[in-house]
């Protein structure tokens, strides 16, 4: 079976990872950050969306 195709790599580089950019709702403060549940530098919120 001739496998040249797309690649299956799921090994993700970490440098891949993008910073998005967040609010927070208890301040305002406007950041980036990574991960699932970013924490606002500011107030040291969770409660946050994305923007
Ligand atoms: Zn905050």
């Amino acid at each position: 079976m001739c496998s040249v195709g797309g690649p299956t790599d799921i090994d993700l580089p970490e440098d891949r990872v993008v910073a998005k950019n967040y609010r927070c709702k208890e301040c305002g403060e406007r950041f980036k950050g990574i991960g699932k549940h970013p924490m606002c530098p500011s107030c040291q919120s969770e409660d946050v969306v994305e923007i």
